[in-house]
């Protein structure tokens, strides 16, 4: 049987979005702090006897997070109010999909991991994101 480490790191920040044809009044101009739950994985341990110091997760992912999200409205490319949103905020950021929990939680997990985590024997298997204290989404790796 092969077994394998999980180390979850939990990083916060503050973004705005809106969801594209929702229902409710997930349509209008809205913020959260989003807690990410990130977890990565590996068979192997350091020499050290760990997954990856947890520093490594926070210089990489949490920076990326900092870097590119936090304090930044996220919109759908396709986002019909895009174009007149980016008259008055530059710094607006887009992504090829509704901007949802599950969605950016996947995008963490297929585009961001691999990138930042191209050159370390880990991966980013599974994203968690609270958008509320109740209200939760992950997307993780299948085996
Ligand atoms: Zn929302």
């Amino acid at each position: 049987m092969m077994g394998k480490f999980q180390v979850v790191r939990k990083h916060e920040i503050h973004c705005g979005h809106r969801v594209v044809q929702h229902e409710g009044k997930c349509k209008n101009l809205h913020g959260h702090s989003y807690i990410f739950h990130l977890k990565c994985e590996s068979t192997e341990l350091d020499n050290l006897g760990r997954v990856i110091d947890f520093s490594v997760i926070k210089d990489l992912l949490c920076r990326w997070l900092d870097d590119n999200w936090d304090h930044k409205l996220i919109l759908w490319e396709n986002d019909p109010w895009l174009l007149s949103l980016r008259e008055i905020d530059a710094t607006i950021v887009t992504v090829p999909y509704n901007p949802t929990a599950e969605n950016l939680a996947r995008y963490l997990v297929e585009v961001i991991g691999p990138e930042l985590f191209k050159d370390l024997p880990i991966s980013l298997s599974e994203v968690t994101l609270e958008e509320t204290s109740k209200c939760r989404a992950s997307y993780a790796i299948s085996d």
